[in-house]
């Protein structure tokens, strides 16, 4: 649902949970912002003033160092500064360790350097509109994009672990029938800087030290957006967040979901080594269809060979596939059993134990969705089925859910509906996978059907 551009309604209004505390706060530009929260004695939600937002990578005059990552950062001190390679890796430091933007302050580089820099460069972070804590840990940042757009990150910690979870669009093209992000429509992609900016924003609230005192353990691309519809940006910020002069996490820690676009999953496998999680939903076509219209040019026959080319290609690797449980939609034994024997194939394919993880995820609802969770019981019996048939088979616990940050329910302001929506909807029709309706990008599976 568009939201207009002078109301940010944030999180968004919910009957379902019986909210009733309706709180209102100024915005950076004093407008009232509009905030229903439940228990919200308990949770403390700040604003931040902050200049008008605009995009971190478009049209500024100077190179934003946070679109680069190493090789980027190296190539442009030597070709574009004319200085020594290391002095790339200094100024990493100083941004992704010490959260330092402002080059007088990095105190290790001299004088004319920092000056230069000035000249040329600048660091540029996506502005915090609004955070928000959660009772159960979880912390929610809105971060403000250009044309009054705004995405959501979360961060979750686990036992132990801290997971931040990473948008990497605004909006998604992909019309998954119960995420409430297709709601929205598709904007944009984010830029290198807006994906890793995620991170930055994050880990400094965090006080996350990444070689001594790591709050941040892990990174999943589970965000708004379709990552591998945003290929090089997303590799590029990956590629940051495992560098030991980034973020330093092991290429495991690093996750990437896909709703399954299979050529791009090849060129991951030969591009990047990060977890793959695939969000399956259903073992066979007409349901996945239904769920997931992309399965209409990506059937689930072709999703899991390029699965198994992936996990081929790397020692030891796995695929997690997720598997939303919808009540009454893919939750019934039957839908386990085929579940189960679509992921022992798997395993013998690839020729290994436990290649195949399955991730349940209790449907997350949101407002207007004709979808509902499954109760307890059956996600449980689903889960037996698995496990009997030797499947590791995990449920995800719901977390985030009082401030509309668990799975599905990230839904940042997409406004800008049509203009960029026709351009990268031309993307899409020049690889095959999509045409129009009337104010939406969709993935068109009729004409795919056709040219299959
Ligand atoms: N486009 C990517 C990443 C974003 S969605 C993908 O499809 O994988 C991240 C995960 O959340 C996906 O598995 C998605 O299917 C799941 N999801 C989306 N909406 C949900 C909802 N309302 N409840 C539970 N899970 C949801």
């Amino acid at each position: 649902m568009p939201r207009s551009r002078s109301r940010i309604s944030f999180p968004p209004p919910t009957s379902a949970r019986g909210n009733d505390a309706v709180t209102v706060i100024k915005s950076a530009e004093s407008r009232p912002i509009e905030s229903t929260l439940i228990e919200s004695t308990l949770i403390k939600s700040t604003l931040i003033e902050s200049a008008p937002v605009k995009s971190v990578s478009d049209s500024l005059p100077k190179q934003n160092l946070l679109d680069l990552d190493r090789e980027g950062l190296e190539r442009f001190f030597v070709e574009t500064l004319d200085e020594k390679r290391y002095r790339a890796h200094q100024v990493m430091k100083w941004i992704h360790h010490r959260y330092v933007t402002d080059f007088n302050e990095m105190t290790d580089l001299g004088k004319a350097l920092r000056a230069k820099l000035q000249e040329h460069a600048q660091v540029v972070v996506p502005g915090v509109q609004f955070e928000q804590p959660s009772i159960d840990g979880t912390h929610k940042w809105l971060l403000g994009m250009d044309g009054g757009n705004a995405i959501e990150t979360v961060f979750i910690p686990v036992d132990g672990r801290g997971t931040l979870c990473v948008s990497s669009q605004v909006g998604c093209a992909l019309n998954c029938q119960f995420c409430s992000t297709a709601t929205q429509g598709f904007n944009r992609n984010l830029s290198t800087a807006e994906i890793i900016g995620q991170v930055w924003v994050a880990a400094k609230h965090l006080g996350n030290l990444p070689h001594q005192r790591r709050k941040l353990t892990n990174v999943v691309m589970m965000g708004m957006g379709e990552p591998l519809m945003n290929f090089d940006n997303v590799v590029r910020a990956m590629s940051v967040m495992r560098d030991d002069l980034g973020y330093g996490l092991a290429n495991k820690r690093v996750t990437l979901s896909t709703a399954g676009i299979v050529p791009m999953i090849d060129r991951l496998g030969q591009e990047s080594d990060v977890s793959l999680a695939v969000s399956l939903h259903a073992a066979d076509d007409a349901l996945r269809t239904s769920l997931v219209p992309l399965n209409k040019k990506y059937p689930v026959a072709e999703l899991m060979a390029a699965c198994e080319r992936y996990v081929k290609r790397k020692p030891r690797a796995s695929v997690t596939f997720e598997y939303t449980m919808m009540k009454g939609i893919n939750d019934q034994p039957q839908h386990a059993r085929a579940l189960a024997r679509l992921m022992r194939q798997f395993d013998n394919a690839v020729q290994m134990h436990d290649a195949a993880k399955v991730n349940l995820i209790p449907f997350n609802p949101y407002p207007g969705t004709r979808f509902e969770r499954s109760p307890e019981e059956d996600i449980r019996a689903f889960q037996k089925i698995l496990q009997d048939a030797r499947v590791l088979t995990t449920v995800r616990r719901t977390r985030g859910d009082d401030i509309n940050a668990a799975c599905g329910q990230l839904k940042g302001q997409v406004l800008d509906r049509t203009r960029r929506q026709a351009e990268f909807k031309k993307q899409l029709q020049a690889r095959g996978i999509a045409t129009e309706t009337r104010d939406e990008v969709r993935i068109d599976t009729e004409e795919v059907d056709h040219a299959v």
